[in-house]
Parts: structure tokens; sequence; C-alpha cells
């Protein structure tokens, strides 16, 4: 069975790439970041090297399944072409490019438009409301309009190749439908996802102990099911950032005006219930930075978590907690970060979450694996510059979560099993 393309010899074949070509555009439909594109670069060098030919299909933006000309992909089919240094063709219609992909010679490259344009991408039926009593016809016809586009995707080429960590959470067509259609040798995952999946079992499957999760961001309804899946794991869990708060107050403490959850208190306890009987070392914060109001040069002052006064609310943690988690990440092997412990985007607030990256470079740097991932913590790293200093950044925000909650990604589930 073959999983990943590097021992697979492309020569003569036609694949047909997943990648995330999803880059962001500013008014004038230029790319201003164009990670993603070069984030495909090892993979599709790979096939061409060998003497493949390549068929590139990618969603942009949202369109809903309807033609969006703002969501082209054939505004970047340049910076792709100069990023291969070789011509690329463009199929102005995904599903109807059978002859542009059966003319293709080997080192030729054909660029498709935007999957999402078809509603068959996604599969969820259009403008039919989940209420509605027609709605299991809908989804029932819609999933085999699906089967039918991944089909017409999957007999353009050879071999499939999926690239798109970002949507490996998501069954799509051309995530994991159109894996269907290929027989066991003729699908793959190409460089990109492979060092993600390897970087998901590293922690997940083969950590080295002691474990720390260090989990922050705002919101506790949207890690909780990471925490779940988390305990069973870490030796170590950090709990920082606006989340933290919903666990004081659960406790008794006074949060002031601190972002916090109160439907979510049981759960903060039952947590806090759940780290004790698993032998789980469950750190908050102890000592909080506070502002008047939440702006970057709002009055400061730091105080004791479990009192914060009136009228102030906690955005960033306090040294007394960084002393703690510093000791804690410091003496760890294995270690995973999503979430800034306080509100980084504010300079005067991003001390603490710079304070996290410096102890887990610090720890990779003593050999500890580490890996940062899901949303604002890649960008925490980034902006302190330490991205190159620890031992995995994340390209996928949603589909690193799912993974860290314990959920088979269907994208990686279609061809490795
Ligand atoms: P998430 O997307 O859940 O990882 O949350 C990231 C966001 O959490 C960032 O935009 C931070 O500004 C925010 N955040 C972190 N700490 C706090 C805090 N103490 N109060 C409010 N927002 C916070």
């Amino acid at each position: 069975m073959q999983q990943y393309i590097d021992s697979y010899d492309f020569a003569g074949k036609k694949a047909i790439v997943r990648v995330d070509f999803n880059v962001p555009l500013d008014e004038n439909f230029n790319i201003t970041d164009d990670t993603r594109i070069r984030g495909a670069m090892p993979t599709l060098k790979k096939i061409l090297k060998d003497g493949g030919s390549l068929i590139l299909m990618s969603h942009m933006g949202k369109p809903k399944g309807k033609i969006n000309p703002k969501l082209s992909l054939g505004q970047i089919a340049n910076a792709v072409a100069s990023a291969l240094a070789r011509p690329v063709k463009f199929a102005a219609d995904c599903a109807k490019a059978q002859k542009a992909a059966a003319d293709l010679q080997p080192g030729e490259v054909l660029l498709l438009e935007n999957l999402r344009f078809y509603p068959e991408e996604e599969g969820k039926p259009v403008d039919v409301d989940k209420d509605s009593p027609i709605y299991d016809e809908a989804k029932k016809r819609m999933k085999e309009s699906q089967a039918n586009f991944a089909k017409t995707l999957a007999d353009y080429a050879d071999v499939y190749v999926n690239d798109a960590f970002g949507t490996a959470h998501r069954r799509h067509a051309s995530t994991a439908v159109v894996a269907d259609y290929f027989d066991d040798d003729h699908k793959m995952l190409g460089y990109l996802m492979e060092k993600e999946v390897e970087a998901i079992d590293n922690v997940l499957k083969n950590a080295q102990h002691p474990f720390t999760a260090i989990i922050g961001g705002s919101k506790v309804s949207s890690k909780l099911a990471v925490i779940k899946n988390l305990l069973d794991k870490v030796d170590n869990l950090i709990i920082g950032g606006g989340m933290g708060f919903t666990f004081i107050k659960a406790q008794g403490g006074h949060i002031g005006e601190s972002l916090h959850e109160d439907d979510l208190m049981p759960e903060a306890l039952a947590v806090i219930e759940a780290a004790k009987e698993k032998g789980v070392n469950l750190s908050l914060s102890v000592e909080t930075v506070c502002a008047k109001e939440f702006s970057n040069d709002a009055e400061r002052q730091t105080v004791d978590i479990f009192n914060i006064p009136d009228g102030w609310e906690g955005m960033d943690a306090g040294q007394r907690s960084l002393d703690n988690w510093k000791e804690i990440i410091l003496a760890s092997k294995t270690i995973l970060w999503n979430g800034p412990v306080g509100v980084f985007e504010f300079e005067n607030f991003a001390h603490g979450t710079g304070e996290i990256a410096k102890y887990v470079a610090e720890a990779t740097k003593n050999g500890a694996y580490s890996l940062v991932g899901g949303g604002d913590s890649v960008a925490a790293v980034n902006k302190f510059g330490l991205a190159d200093q620890v031992s995995y950044v994340s390209t996928g925000g949603g589909a690193m979560l799912e993974a860290i909650e314990g959920k088979t990604l269907p994208g990686v589930a279609a061809i490795k099993h």
C-alpha cells in the first residue's frame, strides 16, 4: 500500500493533487501571503521532477456553490507558474477539464478553477433549510452528485495526492470522496500532509514524558473537547488566556470584568476533578495583568487572579504564573501549544505569550519535541520570530484542533487506513 509520495515514481503519470491555494488577496486581487503556495511546492516539484504531470485543484474562500469571479483561482495562476518556474494552464470549469487533462504532457501543469464553485465539492444541500421536511432527501441527492463530481475529478488522472492539510477535517469531494476512485497503490499523502500527520502522531501517539499541553485562547467552549482528550494523555496541562477565568470563577474567584462563560463553569469544575483523578498536574494562572478597558493603552496593574477588582479585566499572564509555567515547560519532553495566554495582539499585553514562546523554544533546544498548532498560537510564534525554534508549526488551524480532539481526519483516513 502506497501512503506517501517519496517512494513513488511519478514518471509518465498524471497526478491530481488537492492543494490548499486558499491564499488571501487584497482589494486589487494581489496575493498578500503566499505561504500556502510555497507550502505545496516540495510535493509538486517532486512529481514534476519524476516526469509526471500535475492537475492542481483547490478551493478559495467561500463561494458557497456559486461562481464568483472574485474567488477565481485564475487570479493566482501566474503566481503558481512563477513558483514552479514553468507555464500553468487553466481550466475555467473544474468539472469540464477532460480534454485539457487528457492532453497534458509530462512536466505540464493544469490548474482547475475553484472547486467550491460547485456545491458538490462541499456536498451540502443548497438553499434547503436543515429543518425542512425535504432536507434528508436533498442531502441524499447531494451525496450522489458529490460522488459523481468526485469521479469526474478522479477520471482526469492516474494518481491522487492530497497535500491540503487545512481541509483535512472536511469530507469534501476533493479531500476524501475522490479517493474512493483510486486503489490503495494510487492514492497518497503529499509531503506537507506527511509532516502534519507525523507531528500529530509525535504528540498523540508517541509522546515522550513528561508531556505538557499549553492551552490558551479566548473561549473554553471552543477548546473543551481538546482539553478532555488531552487529560488522558498529558502529565501537565497548562490553561491560560481568556479561557482560564471560567476555571477561576468556577472555584469562587473574583474575576472582575474578565472574559468568562458562566454556563461552562460546571464543565470547568469537572475538568479540575478529572485532572485530579487522572493524576494530571493542572496548572492554572495564579496572577494576571489586568486592564481598565480592552485596549492596548489601558491603565494596567498586576493582581492575584482570585481577586481581580471590579471594573478590571485580566489581559495577560502575570510573572508568578509565568514562573510556574516556565518550570513545567523546561522539564518537559513533549510540548503541545495551542492558544495565546493573553491578548497578544496588544503590545502591552503580549509579554506572557512571548515568554511562553521563549520557554517552548528553550525546551526544544534542550531536546524536547514541540508542536505549535491551531490558529493564533501560530501567529504568536511568528510574531516573536521563534517559528524556526520549535519542532513543528502546523499549517492547519481547524484540522489540527480536530486531530487534538481525537477525531479522525477524513482527508487522512481516506488514504491512510
Ligand atoms: P483562540 O482563537 O480561541 O485560540 O483565541 C485567541 C484569542 O484569544 C486571541 O485573539 C487573544 O487575544 C484572545 N485572548 C487571550 N487571552 C485573553 C484574555 N485574557 N482576554 C481576552 N481575550 C484573550
